[in-house]
């Protein structure tokens, strides 16, 4: 009897493969007192340096295989193994506390690992992960045991485990068939490595993934986020020709990412890769990105400890901007508050973070700190083609508020002589239910308007973004937030300027006919997806597509809008 377990799905596509687990001895500590203290540290020290070799050799294989930016998650590895709070804390405790070597590793990295695991911030979560990664590896080291032999995953199996760390995926052979774990969200490294690798991906399976045995038949579809066990004949007919058709897809997609891509009749619609980081940059240019849509800064902040200076943030700026030319390269300002926390800000807490003091509203509140990132974009300006977005805009004086300090900070500039573009484009992030409605009066005050959904969605429909409980309700393709959609764009086209897209919705391909129909100029995404978005707007006729968009607002949820969207691909 065939059987299915829902879980997040982190990675798209599905497959089918063989299960097997990637099972992770939870070795035994035990704490014994030591007197000499030199020895224990000695041996630290060497189980150091065989972790900095062993992590060095899956940095060289994780970037001969995913690429440089995906490689440089192990040198944060290395990095905290040259760590003064990290081993320098282990090495102090050797001394004071005279415990031995395996049991000051194990406190030291799960006392650091929750603390990271605690803050309310997913970036630093992610280094909880990590930390725990580079403690796991140090203690089997001190140990002496052998972890998981990879040698034993061939092409054609699914990876099944409790959790997998960016080390366990570097070592995947080629041809791995998915993934299924059972804790980990879409943000985890893992999932980013499952994306860049093209592995279809279910994580936070929970105490379900239980049910799953070595050599079951497991179809893992990375889109939905379910996993089905054993498999029937006719089911495993069906998705091996969704394999065989998304394989097709992917490479037809790929021949032609380079071009621009124009509707059949013609319309131009950009199509531009959202990126959190520099090391996204090369990722972007090679799945043919025309610009960057989307420039989150906030990565600058959280792996900061203190606000990034003026110089700091100019080099990061300069670098985006010259890698993309000409191409338009949209930087957003800081977007903290919310669910993003920052150590150094000292934020107060707030009932309801996401109604509260974020984004946009901080940065006013806090001109100084503000005009020192809108002072490093204006000096970055003569780098390339830059576009300044201003994100959780609710209302005209917010935006009439953020130009005078931006006029403040050319000026400024000026009289130090410091040269700076002519050419800037103004732009806002519409993520509020309010400033949807009242597009055609923000309209007036900028030169372009780019669509949060992941923000708009949650105030739309009150369903928290990151809450599990109310996942359910949480629909982008819902139709009150297309109605928001299309009454921005219609404010926009009316207005003559530029609206795009750069929350999650835009980098659906299902959605992209009902999207160009709504009014969109401009989807940005995360880069894997542009190839097969660009192909989709290659097949859009305008005048259907509005047709279909048109009939889409009149549905009555988000699962009625995607049904119509798939019948028509
Ligand atoms: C959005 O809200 O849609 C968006 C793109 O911004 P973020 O996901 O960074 O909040
Ligand atoms: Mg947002």
């Amino acid at each position: 009897m065939s059987q299915t377990i829902q879980g997040v799905g982190a990675a798209p596509g599905i497959n089918l493969g063989t299960a097997i687990w990637w099972r992770k001895e939870q070795p035994t500590v035990i704490a014994k007192s030591i007197t000499n203290v030199a020895e224990e540290t000695a041996k630290l020290e060497q189980a150091i340096q065989q972790a900095k070799e062993q992590i060095t050799a899956l940095r060289q294989i994780a970037a001969d295989r995913m690429g440089e930016e995906e490689a440089q998650v192990f040198d944060a590895h290395l990095a905290f193994l040259d760590d003064p709070g990290f081993t320098g804390e282990m090495k102090s405790r050797i001394a004071s506390q005279k415990k031995n070597a395996e049991a000051i590793c194990q406190e030291v990295t799960e006392e650091m690992s929750s603390l990271m695991a605690s803050l309310d911030d997913e970036y630093m979560q992610a280094r909880a992960d990590d930390i725990r990664d580079v403690g796991s590896r140090l203690l089997l080291l001190l140990l002496g045991k052998k972890p998981f032999d990879p040698s034993l995953l061939k092409a054609g199996d699914v990876v099944i485990a409790e959790e997998l760390t960016p080390s366990d995926t570097a070592q995947f052979p080629e041809g791995i068939a998915g993934m299924v774990t059972a804790k980990g969200s879409k943000t985890a490294h893992a999932a980013i490595m499952a994306r860049t690798l093209g592995i279809p991906a279910v994580l936070g399976l929970g105490a379900a993934i239980n049910q799953i045995n070595d050599d079951d038949t497991v179809i893992v579809d990375g889109d939905k986020g379910i996993v089905t066990l054993n498999p029937d004949t006719a089911q495993e007919q069906v998705v091996r020709t969704q394999i065989e058709k998304q394989k097709q897809a992917r490479e037809a997609a790929l021949k032609e990412a380079a071009a621009d891509a124009y509707t059949a009749d013609g319309k131009r619609i950009q199509t531009f890769a959202n990126i959190g980081s520099l090391n996204d940059i090369e990722i972007a240019l090679k799945n043919h990105a025309e610009g960057v849509g989307l420039f989150r800064t906030e990565f600058l902040y959280l792996e900061s400890d203190h606000w990034p200076t003026e110089d700091e943030q100019y080099q990061a700026y300069s670098k985006v901007l010259s890698s993309f030319g000409e191409r338009p390269v949209v930087i957003r300002t800081l977007d903290i508050g919310g669910d993003k926390d920052l150590p150094y800000a000292d934020l107060p807490k707030e009932e309801n973070p996401f109604l509260g003091h974020r984004a946009i509203r901080y940065c006013l509140a806090n001109p100084d700190m503000f005009k020192t990132q809108l002072k490093a974009l204006l000096r970055a300006s003569v780098h390339g083609n830059l576009w300044i977005m201003f994100p959780m805009i609710e209302n005209v004086s917010e935006i009439r508020a953020t130009k005078a300090l931006l006029n403040k900070c050319r000026q400024e500039l000026a009289q130090a002589g410091i040269a700076v573009a002519d050419d800037i484009k103004i732009g806002i992030m519409i993520e509020v239910p309010a400033a949807a409605i009242t597009a055609d009066l923000l309209a007036k005050e900028v030169d372009f308007m780019s669509i949060g959904t992941n923000d708009l969605t949650q105030y739309t429909l009150a369903a928290d973004r990151g809450n599990e409980q109310v996942a359910h309700l949480y629909d982008a393709a819902h139709p009150a937030v297309l109605r928001l959609v299309k009454l921005t764009c219609d404010a926009a086209n009316k207005a003559g300027i530029v609206v795009g897209m750069c929350g999650e919705l835009a980098g659906d391909p299902t959605m992209t006919e009902i999207l160009v129909g709504l009014g969109l100029h401009e989807l940005s995404m995360s880069a894997g997806t542009i190839p097969e978005v660009k192909q989709q707007v290659r097949a859009v006729d305008s005048a259907k597509a509005k047709a279909l968009a048109d009939k889409a607002v009149q549905l009555e949820d988000g699962d009625q809008v995607r049904e119509l969207a798939k019948q028509k691909q």
